[in-house]
């Protein structure tokens, strides 16, 4: 998965998230949700899935996602021996059952969004848990949410609005979810329901990063620099212009990677955009991300380091009682509290740029 959330910063956060989590103490890294907003068909769960780097999502031009989907990617170690059984998704309602055919996870997502809002277009509120096990992935929470839709349909109610802006709501308003907002080039980015609807939640845009999606279908002669470059509506984070693939290109069965592929070559051959090349793409998307969540880390470290050392003194006492074991629990203990010490050091100075690699340690 060429742009897997997190590939740069995923073997120093899972080596920390795998010592931590035998430690046994409550001593993990929270990352930050990170939520998909925009109007419908506007390309959210395209992003997400180029993002993830694997086929599952249901897309289309039509009301697909209709129900909030979080999905939970998991780290796993990689088992050489078995790299078919890498990577699997499970669903909170099939508890035990691992789906490896993620075109059979698509299904089932369709399925359960169907065995709760109905065949007709309705939607719910009520989510759909998915855990995906990959060891491609960083453990973060992402949610792929309905998309904002005006004009009631099927069995939709008339206020299917206003439902909708509340049920997005309730996930962005949170402080620590990183807000997506999607928005179609070929659309008037101006009015674009995302901008909106991230702001309100959102208001000096600390943490949404604007996402422009089919650049590829503009109308001949615009493009989208002057947004890409926050002349029009300026957003902290800033913004990135994608290519993802069009329904005709799903209907044919184009991979995620000859898409990407794809994309870095319409950047790199557009006039408009070969010179901005850190505004565009998926990969540009995965190193922002990568960005947000290292700084999150930073900011959360003092608060792991101390509870560490704290930890190491209490069990630097409690060795001392027994005077002169070698492999005692304690012992072994001691020993990786003293090695999560030394990585918090080195991320800390990684972070800082001191120090390029941490994986020498
Ligand atoms: P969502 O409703 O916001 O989740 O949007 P989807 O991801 O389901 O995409 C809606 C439709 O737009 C699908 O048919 C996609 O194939 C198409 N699409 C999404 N992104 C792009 C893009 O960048 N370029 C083109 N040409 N089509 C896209
Ligand atoms: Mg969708």
């Amino acid at each position: 998965a060429a742009a897997a959330v997190g590939s740069s910063v995923i073997p120093i956060v899972n080596k920390l998230q795998d010592i931590f989590s035998q430690l046994g103490s409550g001593s993990t890294i929270d990352l930050p949700q990170v939520a998909v907003v925009g109007s419908q068909s506007s390309g959210k769960s395209s992003v997400l899935e180029a993002l993830v780097g694997r086929d599952f999502l249901p897309r289309g031009s039509d009301i697909c996602t209709r129900r909030p989907l979080v999905l939970q990617l998991v780290h796993q170690p990689r088992r050489p021996a078995d790299a078919e059984a890498d990577e699997w998704g499970e669903f909170l309602h099939l508890p035990g059952r691992r789906f490896y055919d993620f075109r059979e996870i698509r299904r089932e997502i369709q399925a359960e969004t169907d065995r709760e809002a109905g065949g007709n277009k309705g939607v719910s509120d009520k989510q759909i848990r998915l855990k995906i096990y990959s060891p491609n992935v960083l453990n973060i929470t992402l949610v792929d949410l309905p998309g904002i839709t005006k004009v009631p349909v099927g069995d939709q109610p008339t206020d299917i609005e206003a439902r909708i802006r509340t049920m997005i709501l309730s996930y962005i308003k949170h402080k620590t979810c990183i807000i997506l907002a999607v928005s179609p080039a070929n659309a008037d980015l101006s009015n674009s329901d995302a901008l909106q609807i991230a702001r309100n939640a959102d208001p000096d845009g600390s943490r949404t990063i604007g996402v422009i999606t089919k650049l590829d279908i503009m109308d001949r002669g615009t493009d989208a620099r002057n947004f890409l470059l926050g002349n029009v509506i300026p957003l902290r984070l800033g913004y990135v212009g994608v290519v993802n693939r069009s329904q005709q290109d799903i209907k044919s069965d184009l991979s995620i990677k000859e898409a990407l592929a794809r994309e870095e070559s319409f950047f790199r051959t557009h006039p408009a955009y070969n010179n901005l090349a850190q505004y565009c793409g998926i990969s540009q998307l995965a190193k922002k991300l990568n960005q947000i969540l290292v700084q999150h880390i930073k900011t959360v470290l003092p608060g792991l380091k101390s509870r560490i050392s704290s930890q190491l003194t209490a069990t630097a006492k409690e060795l001392s009682c027994y005077g002169d074991p070698v492999e005692s629990k304690a012992g072994q203990g001691a020993k990786l509290l003293n090695i999560l010490a030394k990585y918090c050091e080195a991320f800390s100075s990684m972070v800082e740029g001191k120090n390029e690699d941490i994986s020498t340690i």
